[in-house]
């Protein structure tokens, strides 16, 4: 029997943060179940540096060009395991990903939904989605949502406040990704945008008196669905 790819290999280019550097966008966990609690069984991608080993860009503070912005970059309380992100450096360094185009994966993860071995994909499990270019995901995100899966994907870019050095996001992001926000200024600056927010609070109080729902698939709302599950408006 025709063994599956263990990923796919979608895109390697600079990134639009950094043109500098080389990066490739992997998609993986779509003909089977990831291990992530809190997106369930979504296909998974990250985007990663192809120069340098994805723990060491940590530790050097050099991740800026697939996480952009972020605050959580650069070794500052990022919560991704990154030894997974090292696990999937690792496979692509020995060629383990097949090469595809977006247009070739679209209908894979099309017939991964329809038979229910995925609820849809996330873009950007590790990294920003807007480090790679807009064709990278439109592709993938419409085919999903088409057959009604759901996609989730958040950026730091759609702001120069938050965007590194000031290299926001290519407009058309707003169709396909949520506005990462730290406070109901942001929310309501990213929404005036064009962006649907997606706002971490501090503290419990501060997301109380804002008005906004909590995300059910969050620890302090006690995971009570999954990405793949939520019957909101997924990004
Ligand atoms: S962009 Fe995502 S992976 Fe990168 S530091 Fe921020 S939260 Fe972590």
């Amino acid at each position: 029997m025709k063994k599956n790819p263990t990923g796919y290999l979608l895109y390697e280019g600079p990134s639009a943060m950094d043109t500098s550097v080389p990066i490739a966008v992997i998609a993986n966990c779509i003909t089977n179940k990831s291990d992530n609690g809190k997106t369930g069984d979504m296909a998974q991608s990250f985007i990663i540096r192809t120069d340098m080993k994805p723990n060491e860009a940590v530790k050097s503070k050099q991740d800026h060009c697939v996480c952009g912005g972020c605050p959580y970059a650069g070794n500052n309380g990022c919560y991704v395991s990154i030894k997974m992100v090292c696990s999937v450096y690792a496979a692509y360094k020995r060629g383990s990903y097949k090469r595809v185009t977006p247009q070739e994966l679209a209908p894979i993860l099309v017939e991964s939904v329809n038979t229910k071995r995925i609820a849809g994909l996330r873009c950007g499990s590790y990294g920003d989605p807007a480090a790679a270019p807009f064709e990278v995901w439109e592709p993938l995100v419409s085919a999903v949502r088409e057959v009604g899966g759901k996609t989730s994907g958040y950026t730091h870019q759609w702001t120069d406040r938050y965007a590194y050095m000031g290299r926001t996001a290519d407009p058309r992001f707003r169709q396909i990704l949520m506005a990462s926000s730290h406070n109901s200024v942001d929310a309501v600056l990213a929404n005036a945008d064009g962006w649907r927010a997606f706002t971490v609070f501090d503290a419990l109080d501060d997301l109380q008196r804002s008005g906004m729902a909590m995300c059910p698939a969050s620890k302090e709302a006690g995971f009570r669905r999954t990405c793949g599950t939520c019957g909101g408006q997924s990004a």
